[in-house]
């Protein structure tokens, strides 16, 4: 269906959890909440099914870290039922991926982006608080060796904490046929100090001048390649390449609520429907009507901790 601004929502972001197994400088695991607030799957399915009856064609399951979650697998099946989805992806920080690739797939997942700020274990470790590295890109080779695929890397990099490892991410993208995407620092803490940190797509791109643009915008992203890349480079530059004209997306937070804007605070509880399916479907299309024309994080400064919000 279409919003108010005339933009069709076909995709959804549906976070299962605000629980997270790392603590990554700039997202704020203090902010998570307790599980007695995460819906069960049969609540996840049947609000699937409302947003499938809207017109959604996809869906990505995020958090939080959506593996921390014992029954994902049950989440994904249950979401692949309740809706004819072209795709239904995952998000994830890869720490518990090598354990669950396989069953993810087949329940139904089809594809994977893993959040990855650095190759570095020290800076990893600086970054996340664990020294999960190895499990990381042991679970992006499962996740390949399960079939999922595409499979993409997410990148954020601040400026003098990980951005000089941009260089050996890219070189993953040169060596796999993978997608490392960085994607630009949004201001969920202090402002300026945000700012300050930011490394923004243009500055990346003059970093890398061998690279060059490669097809249309394709969702949030520009993708760039250079001869010889087995895989592409992203960029997603939320703060200084405004994507909202182009929006399709909405996104239901673990507890049940629709954010219509990540950056807005404005959320639309579907609890009360969960039990009526048409009165659930009805509520899902006021949720959509809701979507703003875009973000403004200049005036509306978003809180801190993505884990909240499903990023
Ligand atoms: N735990 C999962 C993961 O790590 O991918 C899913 C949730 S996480 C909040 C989703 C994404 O949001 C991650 O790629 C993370 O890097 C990104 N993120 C968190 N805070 C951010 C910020 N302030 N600016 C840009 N991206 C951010």
């Amino acid at each position: 269906m279409r919003d108010t601004f005339g933009r069709e929502i076909r995709y959804l972001r549906l976070s299962i959890t605000t629980r997270c197994n790392l603590d990554c400088v700039y997202c704020g695991k203090a902010a998570c909440e307790k599980r007695a607030t995460e819906l069960s799957p049969d609540e996840l399915g049947r609000i699937a099914r409302a947003f499938a009856a809207c017109g959604i064609e996809r869906v990505r399951i995020t958090g939080g870290e959506p593996l921390v979650r014992a029954d994902v697998c049950e989440i994904v099946r249950i979401v692949r039922q309740n809706g004819d989805f072209s795709r239904v992806s995952l998000t994830t920080n890869g720490v518990l991926l090598a354990d669950c690739a396989e069953k993810l797939a087949q329940a139904g997942l089809t594809d994977v982006n893993v959040s990855l700020d650095s190759t570095d274990h020290h800076v990893y470790r600086k970054l996340t608080g664990s020294d999960a590295l190895r499990r990381v890109l042991g679970g992006i080779d499962s996740a390949r060796d399960a079939g999922l695929s595409p499979i993409k890397i997410n990148a954020v990099l601040m400026r003098g904490v990980n951005d000089d490892g941009a260089e050996a991410l890219v070189d993953l993208a040169r060596r796999e046929p993978i997608d490392v995407r960085f994607i630009e620092l949004m201001p969920f803490a202090d402002p300026a100090e945000t700012a300050r940190l930011r490394v923004t797509g243009e500055e990346l791109l003059s970093r890398f001048p061998f690279l060059e643009p490669v097809g249309a915008l394709e969702g949030t992203a520009r993708y760039y390649k250079a001869p010889g890349f087995a895989g592409r480079v992203g960029l997603i530059s939320p703060v200084t390449r405004k994507f909202c004209a182009d929006c399709d997306r909405i996104r239901v937070l673990s507890d049940g609520c629709v954010k219509p804007c990540l950056g807005f605070d404005e959320t639309f509880d579907l609890k009360p429907w969960l039990s009526d399916p048409a009165a659930l479907e009805q509520a899902a299309r006021e949720a959509i009507l809701r979507k703003p024309a875009g973000h403004d994080f200049t005036a509306h400064a978003p809180r801190p901790g993505l884990n909240n919000t499903g990023g």
